[in-house]
């Protein structure tokens, strides 16, 4: 017999992510469609005379360049390679074999893997209408729960939690259960009741948010995330994170990418634009549209018969349009659609009113 992974490792179920279009639209992973910023191409190409050198382990112009664009203390901020990553140093800071974590019922997958890779339970909560249940999750603390992951806007349903929710959520957490705001579309949001909850990370024991580039910098494939919060969090991550976690070329795209306010304004302006087309659209053609502060929307199909998600989204799929099946996420009729180019989504209207027409 070889050697044995522990048993908390072999229960993972390994996450998969979007597929890619083969021909087509990729409409499964809320990327950017109008791309990354030109201004990001350039320092890459660039950068690309340095690859010999270990990048900067501390990120700290990126820290630097963070902490002024946010008007924050740098030194409460630490980088990752994607938020992704800042939750698995979490897991391995907080977690062991036994403690809880608590998430929202169609909460972000990510968490409840992190939590699997240190043993620890996941305790899922019942959302009303789609949105995640403050007092569902106040009354789900024990003893063992160590940290609470709310994500706001949360992904897969496109719902918020208003900031006084927010409050109330973290006014009746005990002060050693650290609640973790992961606002990886903040930048999207355009309702006035909503805050990231950057000034709560900043002034609490047990509150950190968590931002990434992948989504309004359009810069996934770059990994590059990071997060802010109480100093003694902060240290935490900093001694179980790898000495040069976040590549060169992270570094400095993010730090061109935060400079680029015009490509943040454009996109976010291009979103609002055609989130309300399609989600009007979509609700047209009698689907429910879950309402979405975010670049992606919830469609909901019907149970049996016809016109099912697995009907849909094989009938997308053959004309050439990848959405992403929320089967893993406990919403098996419904089917999650990133905003995509114009294009993209005038495809997606049309033939989603084909498949509807016999109805
Ligand atoms: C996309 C997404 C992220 C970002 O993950 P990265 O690892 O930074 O790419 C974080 N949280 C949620 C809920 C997301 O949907």
């Amino acid at each position: 017999m070889g050697p044995k992974p522990l048993p908390n490792v072999l229960e993972i179920k390994p996450y998969v992510p979007g597929l890619a279009a083969e021909k087509g639209y990729k409409l499964s992973s809320n990327e950017n469609p109008l791309g990354y910023s030109p201004a990001v191409r350039e320092v890459l190409a660039s950068g690309l005379d340095h690859m010999e050198t270990y990048p900067d382990g501390g990120s700290n112009l990126l820290r630097s360049a963070i902490a002024e664009r946010y008007g924050l203390s740098a030194d409460r901020i630490v980088c990752g390679a994607g938020s992704d990553e800042i939750f698995q140093l979490l897991a391995r800071a907080y977690l062991s074999a036994g403690d809880e974590i608590i998430q929202s019922e169609h909460g972000f997958l990510v968490y409840q893997l992190v939590a699997q890779q240190s043993g620890a339970k996941t305790v899922s909560v019942p959302d009303i209408d789609m949105t995640t249940d403050v007092d569902g999750i106040l009354a789900a603390v024990t003893e063992k729960t160590k940290i609470v992951f709310v994500a706001n806007p949360n992904n897969p349903t496109g719902t918020y939690l208003p900031f006084d929710e927010i409050k109330r959520l973290h006014a009746g957490l005990p002060e050693d259960v650290l609640l973790v705001l992961d606002a990886a579309y903040a930048e999207y949001v355009v309702k006035n009741d909503y805050a990231s909850g950057m000034e709560m990370a900043g002034s609490f024991e047990n509150v950190l948010m968590t931002r990434t580039f992948s989504k309004i910098h359009g810069l996934a494939a770059l990994r590059l995330g990071w997060a802010y919060g109480p100093a003694a969090v902060i240290d935490a991550i900093n001694r179980v994170r790898g000495p040069f976690n976040v590549s060169y070329l992270a570094q400095i795209a993010g730090i061109a990418a935060l400079k680029d306010e015009g490509f943040m304004d454009k996109s976010a302006e291009f979103n609002k634009r055609e989130l309300a087309r399609l989600s009007e659209a979509l609700s047209n053609l009698g689907l429910t549209v879950f309402p979405s502060v975010a670049n992606f929307i919830l469609v909901e199909f019907q149970s049996s018969g016809d016109y099912t998600a697995d009907k849909a989204y094989a009938f997308l799929r053959e004309n050439g349009l990848i959405v992403r099946d929320v089967k893993s996420y406990n919403l098996p009729d419904c089917l999650r659609i990133s905003i995509g180019v114009k294009e993209a989504n005038d495809q997606i209207i049309s033939v989603l009113s084909q498949f509807m027409a016999g109805r």
